[in-house]
């Protein structure tokens, strides 16, 4: 991995091993980053401009026939951080080169079809960096641990998700899936932060308590999830998020590295640049 401002290899560092316990993972962690948050708060500026700069790249690309793209794939239990995420680390890109996707519960249209359609409409398209507010892995967590559909039926995804990644992979895209983890007591303090203060009233949503009540499930889901589906070609991230500033360093920290990893060059000029210019002041300065 080429230094940014950030000399901390995100990407093969947060990946689960082979032998990952989600049980023992300590979500208070700040792997690779010895100081507090006013420091990582500078350090994801940096960060931020850096991504900006292969972003427009990036888009660039898009612009003259290029195929490349990224997506960021974003989970985590509610509380965990996601719309921070969004604000603190996505907001720090161009809006024009960004396409963002929140997946809620299906409408009746999308339950007409399979899972996987509505996340095949939301692929970023070329040039773009397309961001997933949870994803087609709402279809083996929610949908396992609430037994929406029956274990048969979610047991056969894993699979049908590596291979539907594998081709979206295989079309260009690189996938940077991240899990934002936090620990029981700090999704507590999080509700029950929200339940103090009007301004946060309206984040509030009776179903988290419910949700929070499955946790064990959810555990296991997630487990299952970083087990079956953190392939070579879409590994899975794992974020300690217990410290929402660091959730987000590590996230920026990933994005940059995907983009870092697309090695995109700007493009060429498709005219003649001299030609142009002779044009330009042919009609005076
Ligand atoms: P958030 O909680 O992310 O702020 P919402 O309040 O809109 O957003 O919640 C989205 C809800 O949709 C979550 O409870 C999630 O579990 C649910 N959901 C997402 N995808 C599915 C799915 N495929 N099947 C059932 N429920 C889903």
């Amino acid at each position: 991995m080429s230094d940014g401002p950030w000399a901390f290899d995100a990407w093969n560092e947060l990946r689960p091993g082979p032998r990952f316990s989600l049980a023992d993972l300590d979500t208070s962690a700040t792997p690779g980053f010895s100081g507090g948050s006013t420091k990582a708060g500078h350090l994801l500026a940096e960060i931020g401009e850096a991504t900006s700069d292969l972003q427009e790249r990036l888009y660039a690309h898009g612009r003259s026939g290029g195929t490349r793209s990224v997506l960021l794939v974003v989970q985590g239990m509610d509380t965990s951080g996601k719309g921070g995420i969004m604000r603190h680390v996505v907001g720090m890109v161009d809006p024009q080169g960004v396409e963002l996707h929140a997946f809620g519960v299906p409408t009746p249209e999308e339950r007409r079809h399979h899972y996987l359609w509505r996340i095949r409409r939301a692929l970023p398209l070329a040039g773009r960096i397309g961001v997933f507010d949870r994803s087609h892995y709402e279809d083996v967590l929610v949908v396992r641990v609430d037994r929406l559909v029956p274990p048969e039926e979610w047991e056969k995804r894993y699979d049908e998700i590596n291979a539907f990644e594998d081709e979206v992979v295989g079309g260009g895209t690189t996938i940077v899936k991240v899990a934002l983890m936090i620990s029981h007591h700090e999704q507590y303090k999080r509700l029950h932060q929200r339940l103090e203060r009007p301004d946060k009233y309206w984040k509030f949503n009776p179903d988290d308590v419910d949700s929070r009540a499955k946790w064990p499930a959810y555990q296991e889901a997630y487990q299952a999830v970083f087990e079956r589906t953190s392939t070579d070609v879409a590994p899975w991230h794992v974020i300690p998020a217990d410290e929402k500033w660091y959730a987000r360093l590590a996230v920026s920290q990933l994005l940059w590295q995907a983009l870092v990893g697309l090695d995109l060059d700007w493009p060429s000029a498709e005219f003649d640049v001299a030609e142009q210019l002779a044009r330009l002041e042919a009609t005076g300065t």
